[in-house]
C-alpha cells in the first residue's frame, strides 16, 4: 500500500506567514554566502544540503491522508483541507468522469478533519461514489449542517456524486475487510467529543492512524495491557502536537507531545513513527527543532529501531 501526506497541521489551516518566508530567504542566503556558492549548476546541491525546514515547508492545510491499495483503491483517512488538492489529483483519474469510487474513514468531527469536503471537486461531478465509514451516528447530518446554508452556497444535499454512509460499530470493534483484502480496524482514542484511530493491514504490512488523541504515561500503560491494536506497525502517524512543556499547560486539550509519541512508537516497536497535526503557532523552524529534540529523546529511552519522521504535506510512505 502507499500513504501520502495531504494534510499535517493540526487545528486550523495555517498558510506560510511573509515574515516566516522572509526568515527562510534570509537563512538561505546565510548559507549560500557561507558555503561560497558561486556557480548555477550547483544549486540544486546546495538545496540537498539544508536543514530540512529550508528546504521544504511543512504545510498549512488540516489532516488528510490518502491510502492506495495494492490493487489501486483509494482510500481517504479525515477531510481536512488537504482534501482539496487530493481532490484535484483524483479528478485527473475516474473522478473526472464520474466512475470514481473513494472510500472515507472519519476519525472525528472537528473543522479541521471535515473542512476539506466542500471543497473536494469530486463530490460535485454525477456518478462518483463516495464511501463513508464512521462511527458516529449522525455522520451525515453533521456533513449536512457544515455544508449548509448560510455557511456554504453549495449544499451538501444537493451535490450529484451519490454518497453512503456506514456506521461502525464501536461496542464490539468488528474489523471491516475490503474487496481487495484491506482489513480495517479502529480504536477509540483520548480527545474532547471523542476520536478513533484507524488501523489497515494488507499482504502483512500494517498501517495505523492516530490522531486527534492525547497519549498520557497512563493511558500509554493501559493500552499496553489490554491490546494489540498499536503493536508492530510499518508505519503509525500519531499526534504530537506539542512540546512537552505545552502539553503540561494544555492537559485535556487531546493532544500529545512529541515526546509522549516517541515513547508510544518505541514501546510499540513502531517501524516508521510520522509525527502530525502540527500545532500551527510553531514555525518551520520550530518543527525542525522539536523533530531534531524527538530524535534525542529516542536516544535516551534506547531507541533503536523507530524511525521518526516529522510529518509533511506530500511525503508519500510505501509499504
Ligand atoms: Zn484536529
Ligand atoms: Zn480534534
Amino acid at each position: 500500500m502507499q500513504v501520502k501526506l495531504w494534510g499535517v497541521r493540526g487545528s486550523i489551516p495555517t498558510p506560510l506567514s511573509n515574515r516566516e518566508y522572509k526568515n527562510k530567504i534570509q537563512r538561505i542566503l546565510e548559507n549560500a554566502i557561507k558555503t561560497g556558492l558561486g556557480d548555477i549548476s550547483k544549486i540544486d546541491d546546495f538545496i540537498k544540503k539544508l536543514p530540512d525546514d529550508l528546504q521544504h515547508v511543512y504545510g498549512g492545510n488540516t489532516t488528510c491522508v490518502s491510502l492506495t491499495s495494492e490493487s489501486g483503491i483509494t482510500y481517504i483517512i479525515d477531510c481536512g483541507t488537504g482534501l482539496r488538492p487530493l481532490g484535484y489529483d483524483l479528478m485527473k483519474g475516474p473522478c473526472g468522469e464520474g466512475k470514481g469510487v473513494i472510500t472515507f474513514f472519519i476519525t472525528h468531527n472537528h473543522w479541521d478533519h471535515i473542512q476539506g469536503l466542500p471543497f473536494f471537486n469530486p463530490i460535485y461531478v454525477s456518478g462518483n461514489v463516495l464511501n463513508f465509514y464512521s462511527p458516529y451516528k449522525k455522520q451525515r447530518e453533521l456533513l449536512e449542517q457544515q455544508q449548509s446554508a448560510p455557511f456554504f452556497p453549495g449544499i451538501f444535499n444537493d451535490t450529484p456524486s451519490m454518497k453512503n454512509f456506514y456506521l461502525l460499530d464501536t461496542k464490539n470493534r468488528t474489523s471491516v475487510k475490503f474487496e481487495d483484502d484491506l482489513i480495517m480496524d479502529y480504536f477509540p482514542l483520548n480527545h474532547p467529543c471523542g476520536s478513533f484511530a484507524y488501523r489497515f493491514k494488507q499482504n502483512n504490512k500494517i498501517f495505523i492512524f492516530a490522531t486527534d488523541a492525547e497519549f498520557t504515561g497512563k493511558i500509554l500503560e493501559t493500552i499496553g495491557n489490554s491490546t494489540d491494536f498499536f503493536l508492530n506497525a510499518d508505519l503509525l502517524i500519531i499526534d504530537s502536537q506539542y512540546t512537552l512543556k505545552e502539553s503540561f499547560l494544555k492537559i485535556d486539550w487531546g493532544h500529545t507531545s512529541y515526546t509522549m509519541a516517541v515513547n508510544c512508537g518505541v514501546k510499540w516497536s513502531i517501524k516508521n513513527l510520522v509525527l502530525t497535526h502540527h500545532e500551527p503557532s510553531y514555525y518551520d523552524s520550530k518543527l525542525h527543532l522539536n523533530w531534531k529534540k524527538a530524535v534525542e529523546h529516542g536516544k535516551l529511552i534506547n531507541n533503536k529501531n523507530t524511525k521518526i519522521i516529522m510529518a509533511r504535506e506530500g511525503m508519500v510512505f510505501k509499504l
